[in-house]
């Protein structure tokens, strides 16, 4: 199978890795001239939506797919007759947004922060008669990694708050008050069956994801619901693939935040701590292949490589510890790489992890 990626950076590059030894090929576009899933598949240059590369790269293919959210709808509609998009277009138009996001969940029955759009600054004033304050202003679309976003805690600042975040949709959301982060990394085939892998603990700073820990110290109810949540969104999207969930876990209850219709930073660790990786299990699903199972096989953990990389050596010489690099320049904020280490047993995983964590600078106070 010859499968379509749009999107050639290090989630696509680790679903070509994923690919080789089950015969599964990728074709990237993405329009970076030196985007990194390169070093290891042929990439395709140029937009997203450019009508001839779309058809291009789905003449090549069995099946077209994504490895980010933010792809232009537009980028569907080339896609030649005949080859599926896996996941399809409406799945993908819903995670873009985060106020149909927030609706679906509601839709759905999963608990999620109170929220109210705000299409124009008038808006801002009902979203605090509705929501009170401090509230968070999110725009609509394009954000990520806490980008897009404007805390208000005092009337005062409300009247900039729309020139500020640039005039365009956004969202208000109540300032939900939780002890972590959380995420379920799920993944549906062809077929409709869906499988959850662990419920996972996420630890963020500066907006960016640092450090996931799996499986998250919780009770059954809590990662049982995670796991249901994950279903009915899969479900209800018609998606095919792997999705993410990223919730807040709030005084027992889970809450969820927003949704990634594709593999996921909180899932890397699946590639040494799960039965069969996310990246693998995205490839089976959009093949049709049987799913593999997301047991999770030992306790691991995973650690962003940020801005830069520590020697490789000092890593590896931490038992457990795994290395992936991305293949990409150094820049400041920029996701180089991961490491993930796995151990036997919770207290081993947990001086390994401190061991990689000495190696990271964590910023923001997190480490
Ligand atoms: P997001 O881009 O929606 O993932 O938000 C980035 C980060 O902001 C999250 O990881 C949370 O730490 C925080 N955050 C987002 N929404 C809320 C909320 N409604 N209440 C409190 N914190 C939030």
């Amino acid at each position: 199978m010859r499968v379509g990626v749009l999107g050639g950076g290090q989630l696509g590059r680790m679903l070509a890795l994923a690919g080789a030894p089950l015969g599964i090929s990728t074709i990237h576009l993405d329009p970076a001239q030196d985007a990194c899933a390169g070093q290891v598949a042929p990439v395709l240059v140029g937009r997203y939506d450019d009508p001839a590369l779309v058809a291009e790269l789905s003449r090549q293919v069995d099946v077209v797919t994504v490895e980010l959210e933010q792809v232009p709808l537009g980028a569907f509609d080339h896609v030649r007759e005949g080859v599926p998009a896996r996941p399809p277009a409406a799945a993908v138009e819903v995670t873009q947004d985060r106020l149909l996001e927030k609706r679906l969940f509601r839709e759905l029955g999963i608990p999620a922060p109170r929220f109210h759009a705000v299409d124009g600054p008038d808006d801002v004033k009902a979203a605090v008669e509705a929501l009170g304050l401090p509230l968070l202003l999110k725009t609509r679309d394009g954000g990520y990694d806490g980008k897009g976003q404007l805390l208000v805690r005092d009337p005062a600042a409300l009247a900039g708050a729309w020139d500020e975040l640039g005039g365009r949709l956004l969202i208000a959301e109540e300032v939900v008050s939780f002890e972590r982060e959380v995420s379920v990394v799920a993944v549906r085939g062809l077929d409709g069956e869906t499988r959850a892998y662990p419920l996972v603990e996420n630890l963020h700073a500066g907006g960016i994801l640092r450090v996931t820990r799996a499986p998250a110290e919780t009770d059954a109810t809590l990662a049982a619901d995670a796991e249901r949540y994950a279903a009915r969104i899969l479900d209800r999207l018609g998606h095919v693939g792997v999705l993410a969930v990223e919730l807040f876990d709030a005084g027992g209850q889970l809450l969820a935040n927003e949704i990634a219709p594709r593999v996921h930073n909180s899932g890397h660790w699946t590639i040494e701590g799960a039965e069969t990786s996310q990246f693998e299990n995205h490839l089976r699903a959009i093949c049709g292949l049987p799913l593999g199972s997301t047991a999770l096989v030992r306790p691991s953990a995973m650690v962003n490589l940020i801005g830069d990389v520590p020697p490789a050596a000092d890593v590896l010489a931490i038992p457990g510890a795994r290395l992936h690099l991305y293949g990409k320049a150094p820049r400041p904020g920029r996701k180089l790489g991961h490491v993930t280490v796995t151990a036997p047993d919770e207290g081993t995983l947990l001086r390994r992890l401190a061991s990689v964590r000495a190696l990271v600078r964590i910023a923001d106070g997190a480490a």
